[in-house]
């Protein structure tokens, strides 16, 4: 069996980050959305590299002059880096899209355009590139921007082909021409109304996931919480002694319990009806809420029963005190708006929490207790 002493230092091992750890979060940064971005530019550096290779075996072999290409091959370059500075300084997030897609978008655009015009006999092949950034695009993009995108490309590309037709119509043959724009424009419009669709399925799952979200922890509330005191339930304080015993075994702090019950309380509700009964119950709430310290937990146990877990501070005898500060409070205060004379009372057993019992054991204890309390008279609090 492993010894503690080597499961801890395993820990420890798996703490220390690796050196492809530390390598990635140097390149692409400890930031989820960031690396994201990062990656993002990181690809289409790749395939601009491969479109620098295509240029190369394009000069190579004679299919377009190397003085011809010079401007477009720094672009190519030049974009995936600068894109990575501006992204790796967080520069980006001085945007409203830190992602920076639409730029991106453009840009690639504008160095197909440009590829067009200088690719020769091969130039027709260069659009395909741009049904690949339309595709880039639908990942990251809003609708509008892909509209954008796809409204520069087709204004871009209409002007280029135009002035290409009229400089060098040998290469650039007008009717071939006009297929070409009418198959480009086709297929990009295509695929940026598929990119739309995905734009905005996109935003629905968000909305939905925020939704869910907020019904998760809505159900969280109700699951732990009393709805009429908004304390928390009964199901919610035994996961807290639970929590409390486990935390005393590895050397906390102990803690005691007091189970404090209202008296009389079929009275209040005999004698004034149900609602100014459930409002007793939200006073005696709001009064623990107050009168209680701030490290004390109060449940509704039941009916009008409530549970206060005390945790030990010093000096002892301090959670009997607290009880007797909410007692003196509630003596004080009107329990209903509707009742202004009406006062409540309540009795209470209180009792430690011994180390290694169950938690029934010490509830059983302080039920006896309280039972105690009631026999003394009421209004009182009983310690075991
Ligand atoms: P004792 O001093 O011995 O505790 O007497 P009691 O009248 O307080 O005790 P009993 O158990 O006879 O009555 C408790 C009453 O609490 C009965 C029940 O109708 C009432 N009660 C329980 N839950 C609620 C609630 O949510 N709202 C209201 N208004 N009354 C409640
Ligand atoms: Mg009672
Ligand atoms: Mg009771």
């Amino acid at each position: 069996m492993k010894s503690a002493m080597a499961a801890k230092n395993e820990r420890d091992a798996s703490a220390v980050p690796s050196r492809m750890q530390r390598f990635a979060s140097l390149v692409l940064t400890d930031d989820r959305d960031q690396r994201r971005a990062i990656t993002m530019v990181l690809t289409t550096t790749a395939l601009y590299s491969v479109c620098l290779a295509l240029l190369a075996f394009g000069v190579l072999y004679g299919v377009f002059p190397i003085e011809r290409i010079g401007v477009l091959a720094l672009l190519l370059a030049l974009a995936g880096p600068v894109f990575y500075a501006i992204i790796r300084s967080g520069l980006n997030l001085r945007f409203s899209e830190p992602k920076l897609a639409f730029p991106q978008a453009l840009v690639a655009q504008s160095m197909i355009a440009l590829a067009y015009t200088v690719c020769g006999p091969v130039h027709s092949a260069t659009i395909i590139f741009m049904a690949v950034v339309t595709v880039y695009g639908m990942f990251d993009m809003s609708m509008r921007r892909v509209r954008l995108v796809l409204l520069y490309t087709l204004a871009v590309m209409a002007l280029v082909m135009a002035w290409k037709v009229h400089t060098d119509p040998q290469v650039y043959q007008g009717p071939l021409e006009i297929m070409y724009f009418a198959m480009m424009a086709t297929s990009l419009t295509a695929i940026s109304l598929l990119s739309m669709l995905v734009s905005k399925m996109r935003k629905r799952l968000r909305s939905q996931k925020d939704e869910l979200a907020q019904a998760l922890a809505r159900i969280q509330i109700a699951a732990t919480h009393d709805e009429l005191t908004g304390l928390a339930n009964r199901r919610h304080m035994i996961a807290l002694l639970g929590e409390h015993i486990t935390r005393r075994s590895r050397g906390g702090p102990g803690f005691a319990v007091a189970l404090a019950d209202i008296d009389h309380f079929k009275n209040v509700n005999d004698t004034h009806g149900h609602r100014v009964g459930d409002e007793a119950l939200m006073t005696f709430a709001h009064l623990a809420r107050v009168q209680l310290r701030s490290a004390d937990l109060v449940a509704r146990w039941g009916g009008e029963e409530f549970l206060i877990l005390l945790p030990e501070t010093n000096p002892p005898g301090e959670p009997n005190r607290a009880v007797e500060r909410l007692r003196a409070a509630l003596a004080m205060a009107s329990a209903s708006d509707h009742v202004p004379d009406l006062r409540i009372a309540f009795s209470t057993g209180l009792t430690r929490y011994i180390d290694g019992e169950p938690i029934d054991d010490m509830i059983e204890r302080a039920d006896r207790a309280l039972y105690a309390a009631k026999d003394a008279g009421r209004n009182r609090t009983v310690t075991v």
